[in-house]
């Protein structure tokens, strides 16, 4: 294609909406949709077509019956409503507009662009038909005004009706007139696009230019769904360039190799381990044995259930990297989970921690705590030791992104739990090393494939899936107290009886006290407080040693507590989340979770792997309040029905909105509309994906293509946020 003939189609995209629309159409389109640009208008994408085809009759649509209808307007009222502040429109629809024999009943609930329609007018309604005051009618359907550029010539056109994502401000039918006026006065005839032409071909898809007219105008909604395919690929493949290009460039940037030594810390720390490796522990090690010894940098994801042993691969790892002489770092989430890693670095170390202390092997290594709590002066020793290359293992949270916190050779991070750490930390952290460190990110989430291939898409992925041999399975149940109010105090029974046993005994809650000014609508939930002032009050509770822990106590208060806890010392904490992930208590056997539906499905997935990690039979009580059939309810139950965490991420994508996954901001202008449904378009991404990766491997710098260069380059911020919030 001539340069000269795509410089000027770009041109066009690129010119501002008020060369071809009103001047008021054309500031709202960029208020409220934020597009300025014919380029940017055109990717406003339609919601879902209206097919005139499949129209119903008004004289014989049936109450029950979803029908799409288009009729004129053959009688017209509105009017403000008395108990409520608004007003109602209702209008009367026929197919004949000289007659008001068979007619239908539309009625809206503030709308101020009905203001417009009045005797003559002819609307397209779609909705399902029911009776009200013995006359059939629809209550706020979706809706449509016709104009006469609709039909011109006075017939019903019987092409789909695109129907645009509404606002207040702007209709669907503003949309459609806007976009129809930039198509009318023509597209170039060749448009810049960003698909390689042989992958475009590859895949079936249209050109840039027909999918833009075939989903705006298109003559049968299956040319709009081929659009739509065109598009959905468009998005995926863009995004995976982008995953693909960073990925290299961070493979580009050089790192040193950190092949560890034989008879090193870590063959030490092997010898001594209590436990045989899993095979997938094994495996894993090794893939990362040989990153950490290449000079490119490893970006890997390690994933696993918990409990599935992920510590000790990321700990064999820092030793590795320890005995090539450079620093590493371990971050967790949260202070809590920052003590408790250290803790547990410790006691699988042994005597090969505590490097100077007396006692301690001559092979030692220093391993450190910092968290933004500690005392300054523990700081401080912490900072210069870190600073001087004494130190080669820091345990610590975000607190070691902070400016003053320097390395005198920071090899590996390490990072814990990476869904609460985004990609700018990753890169801060990045740029407190001299050559790139290599990062390790675990995570117990199991992440369901489309989404590693998309939020994680720039990281290598590693999981394990086997538990350690001795892991009892844990059985959940949901209680459900609204139909069986009687099961209340049998669960503290229960509670009774396992810590009888000489077990111990988690509650979780969803808040640490009663909200100061309660909503009288919403029903009560339980707090951390109400809930261990009630146990206490109990009688066949009452030798029960129970205590508090959240996120609202000190930091020492929190550790005293936990330390007790695994010390066995306490039988029944209460606790809101802050015992999600981590915490290692094997007595611990039997998890309450008050008011569960107040969580989601990843987060009583995780909790739930508080228990049953000793040997012993375990069981989670899911409790709610909800009746049952509700869908927080249905949620619960699926929790209840597997402990696979793959299945229940799963489950989670799915039924969560699309747009919690997959922020807007991935797609190319901010005013383009996602199309992606990651799991049902999971195989497309996949292919999307293997040919981005395959290209850039070819062609790192996409000379080759300089449309979806530029593309990229436009994104690539974007995208970035995107990943950031993902
Ligand atoms: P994760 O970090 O994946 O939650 P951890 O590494 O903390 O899992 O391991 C959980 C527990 O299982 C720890 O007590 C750990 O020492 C133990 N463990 C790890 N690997 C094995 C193994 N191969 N065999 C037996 N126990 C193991
Ligand atoms: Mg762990």
């Amino acid at each position: 294609m001539a340069t000269e003939q795509l410089e000027a189609a770009a041109r066009v995209l690129e010119s501002p909406l008020e060369q071809i629309l009103a001047a008021k159409t054309a500031a709202a389109m960029a208020d409220v949709l934020g597009c300025t640009t014919v380029g940017e208008l055109l990717t406003y994408f339609p919601r879902r077509y209206a097919e005139r085809g499949a129209l119903a009759d008004i004289a014989t649509a049936a109450p029950g019956e979803t029908v799409t209808l288009v009729g004129y307007v053959v009688g017209a009222h509105s009017r403000y409503m008395r108990s409520r502040r608004g007003k109602i429109y209702e209008f009367e629809l026929s197919a004949d507009p000289d007659d008001a024999g068979d007619v239908i009943t539309v009625s809206f609930f503030n709308n101020r662009s009905l203001e417009r329609v009045t005797r003559g007018t002819r609307l397209l309604v779609s909705g399902t038909v029911s009776v009200y005051r013995e006359k059939r009618s629809l209550s706020h359907p979706d809706f449509e005004i016709l104009s006469d550029d609709d039909a011109p010539d006075g017939t019903v056109d019987v092409r789909p009706v695109p129907v645009y994502p509404a606002t207040k401000k702007v209709t669907s039918e503003h949309v459609r007139h806007s976009i129809r006026k930039i198509l009318s006065a023509g597209l170039p005839p060749v448009l810049p696009d960003p698909l390689p032409e042989p992958l475009r071909r590859a895949e079936s898809l249209m050109t840039y230019g027909e999918a833009l007219q075939a989903i705006h105008a298109p003559e049968e909604v299956k040319d709009a769904y081929r659009a739509r395919r065109r598009f959905k690929y468009e998005e995926a493949f863009l995004l995976q360039t982008v995953l693909a290009t960073r990925r290299a460039a961070h493979q580009a940037e050089p790192a040193t190799a950190r092949p560890g030594r034989p008879d090193g810390v870590r063959d030490a720390f092997d010898a001594r381990l209590p436990f045989e490796l899993t095979a997938g522990q094994r495996e894993t090690g090794e893939v990362i044995a040989a990153e950490l010894a290449a000079t490119k940098p490893m970006n890997r994801l390690l994933q696993g259930e918990v409990g599935s042993g992920k510590t000790v691969v990321a700990l064999r790892a820092l030793l590795q990297v320890v005995d090539s002489g450079a620093q590493t770092a371990f971050l967790a989430p949260t202070e809590v989970l920052a003590e408790q890693h250290f803790r547990s670095i410790n006691a699988l170390l042994g005597d090969l921690a505590g490097a100077g202390t007396l006692g301690s092997d001559p092979q030692a290594i220093r391993v450190e705590l910092l968290t933004g709590s500690m005392p300054q002066s523990a700081k401080k020793k912490v900072l210069l030791g870190l600073a001087s290359g004494e130190v080669d293992l820091v345990v610590g949270t975000h607190a070691l992104l902070s400016e003053n916190v320097s390395f005198a050779e920071l090899g590996m991070i390490v990072v814990d739990e990476q869904h609460r750490f985004g990609v700018e930390q990753r890169d801060a952290l990045r740029q407190r090393a001299a050559t790139a460190p290599h990062v390790l990110i675990m995570t117990a989430t199991p992440i369901p494939r489309t989404v590693a291939m998309t939020s994680f898409g720039d990281l290598a992925v590693s999981s394990l899936t086997e538990l350690p041999a001795g892991r009892r399975p844990i059985a959940s149940h949901v209680v459900a107290l609204d139909s069986h109010p009687g099961w209340e105090q049998r669960i503290w029974e229960r509670a009774r009886e396992e810590i009888d046993a000489g077990r111990q005994v988690f509650v979780v809650c969803p808040l640490i006290d009663e909200p100061a000014v309660a909503d009288p609508d919403a029903p009560p939930r339980a707090s951390v407080e109400s809930t261990f002032a009630y146990l206490q009050s109990q009688p066949h509770l009452a030798a029960t040693r129970t205590a508090k822990l959240h996120g609202g106590m000190h930091s020492e208060d929190k550790e005293a507590t936990m330390l007790a806890f695994a010390a066995g010392e306490i039988d029944l904490l209460v606790a809101t989340t802050v015992i999600e992930v981590g915490v290692d208590v094997p007595n611990a056997t039997l998890m309450i979770v008050l008011d569960a539906d107040r969580f989601g499905v990843a987060q009583l997935h995780q909790l739930r792997g508080r228990i049953g990690r000793g040997g012993h039979d375990s069981l989670c009580l899911l409790v709610t309040s909800l009746p049952e059939g509700h869908p927080s309810v249905e949620r619960l139950a699926k929790v209840a029905s597997t402990t696979d965490g793959l299945e229940l991420s799963e489950y989670d994508v799915e039924t969560r909105k699309e747009g919690d996954i997959l922020g807007a901001a991935q797609s190319g202008g901010a005013s383009s509309l996602s199309l992606l449904r990651v799991v049902h378009d999971r195989d497309l991404i996949a292919r999307a994906r293997q040919a981005a990766f395959e290209l850039v491997l070819r062609d790192p710098q996409l000379a080759g293509e300089p449309v979806l260069r530029q593309t990229i380059a436009a994104m690539d911020e974007e995208s970035k946020e995107y990943l950031e919030r993902a």
